[in-house]
């Protein structure tokens, strides 16, 4: 097998191709998907090497998000999902907890759904409403989950609580649960328009946990989500979505460039050149908006410990929420721009030579995945605080 993981990837991305519409048409969660991830060792690839994983580089997680998501976007967003938990997990777990489950997850046992939103809240990530419980040494969990990505089919979940009964909805803990531990009920299905092989489900989770479960970092939970989950989650949901742009993007210059397939389009026309400029625009506009944050983002891994001051910094919270939106609203208007120079055949129409239909109802749930509407209320409020921003011209 290929040793580096972009070349696994791109094996692994071959055959998510050919069993992308099955897992779309029937809605199911991706298990050959999710075996082969395991096989190929990709489940651990945020996974330090002292725990087994690959401890690949920020660049290189992007590439393996690209790959995945030109292949099949519910796979790929399973996997980042479950690749920003791992991250968490190696950031911030005690050392028990490290080796407990990291081990677990670099062999491809273990697959990691994330538990945040909750009823009364919606997506907002630094409130919590059910509490976490304590009886002697142990944490007791009762927990509505509305929206679980692969939540039927994870061996573990991360899940953000209320502190405890007394506490507010702001003070917010995390705990890690292994499957085996808890009550799992399904509480609702996943008929959804698009994204539909994440099968993000309802749940009812219930448990008893030991006390090395819980996080504890200095900082509280906002150190967790600040330097860790937020980045990670909008980094690599924004690289999924560009590779599905680019995929579908690749697929109709393909379909261009082949003299039968082309014959219905006026290559000639202004018009049509204009569109594509378009949607070439959007998509590097896009792929350069996240690698300018990626890179900034990992200097600030490389320089600053985790609890440092700076990931809790106006400047970069809005930075890093901005990728969210403008990939999730940008890399949608590329495709949809690209459904115009498709047109009826190859756009709107399912065909086996561009997935563009798909590409389209997919990356119209980037937008509500973590609301647009909450971070660009976040980013207003963290705008009027960042002075940081253009300082440099103004220097100049
Ligand atoms: C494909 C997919 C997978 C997901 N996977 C998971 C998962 O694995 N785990 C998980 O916990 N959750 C998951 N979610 C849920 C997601 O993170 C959000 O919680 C959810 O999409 C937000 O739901 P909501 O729009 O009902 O809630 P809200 O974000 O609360 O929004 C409700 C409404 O209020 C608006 N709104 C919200 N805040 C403001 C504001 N400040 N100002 C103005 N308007 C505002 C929104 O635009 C929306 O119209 C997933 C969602 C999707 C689409």
């Amino acid at each position: 097998m290929a040793t580096h993981p972009v070349a696994r990837a791109r094996m692994v991305a071959e055959q998510l191709t050919t069993l992308a519409s099955e897992v779309d048409d029937r809605g199911e969660f991706p298990i050959r998907g999710r075996a082969l991830l395991g096989e190929t060792g990709l489940m651990g690839l945020t996974v330090p090497k002292e725990y087994g994983g690959f401890g690949s580089s920020l660049e290189v997680v992007h590439d393996v998000c690209r790959i995945l998501g030109g292949a099949c976007l519910s796979t790929a967003m399973v996997w980042a999902m479950h690749a920003q938990q791992a991250a968490i997990i190696a950031d911030h777990g005690s050392e028990a907890l490290k080796r407990d489950v990291l081990p677990k997850v670099a062999s491809g046992q273990m697959f990691i759904a994330s538990v945040t939103s909750e009823r009364g809240k919606g997506g907002h990530i630094l409130t919590a409403v059910a509490p976490l419980l304590r009886s002697g040494d142990s944490l007791l969990l009762s927990r509505e989950a509305p929206v679980v990505t692969g939540g039927y089919h994870a061996e573990g979940y991360l899940i953000t609580m209320r502190a405890s009964e007394e506490s507010l909805p702001s003070d917010v803990v995390m705990v890690f649960a292994h499957r085996s531990q808890l009550e799992t009920k399904l509480a609702s299905g996943w008929s959804a328009l698009g994204m539909r092989g994440t099968h993000s489900v309802g749940m009812h989770l219930q448990g008893r946990l030991p006390a090395c479960q819980l996080f504890t970092p200095e900082k509280g939970f906002a150190q967790i989500a600040t330097s860790t989950d937020i980045p990670m989650g909008h980094l690599l949901w924004g690289s999924c979505w560009l590779g599905a742009a680019e995929g579908v993007y690749r697929g109709m210059l393909a379909i261009l460039s082949d003299p039968a397939a082309r014959r219905g389009y006026n290559l000639q026309s202004d018009l049509f050149a204009e569109r594509l400029a378009r949607v070439r625009l959007a998509i590097d506009a896009t792929g350069a908006v996240i690698r300018e944050t990626l890179r900034e983002y990992a200097g600030m891994r490389e320089r600053h410990a985790l609890d440092d001051a700076i990931y809790m910094s106006p400047g970069f919270n809005l930075r890093i929420n901005q990728v969210k939106v403008f990939a999730s609203e940008m890399l949608f208007e590329a495709v949809d721009r690209l459904m115009q120079v498709g047109g009826l055949r190859y756009g709107y129409l399912k065909n086996p030579r561009v997935n563009l239909e798909r590409a389209f109802r997919d990356l119209r749930a980037a937008s509500l995945m973590y609301g647009n509407d909450r971070l660009l209320v976040a980013n207003g409020k963290l705008a009027l605080v960042d002075r940081s921003a253009f300082q440099s011209f103004n220097e100049g």
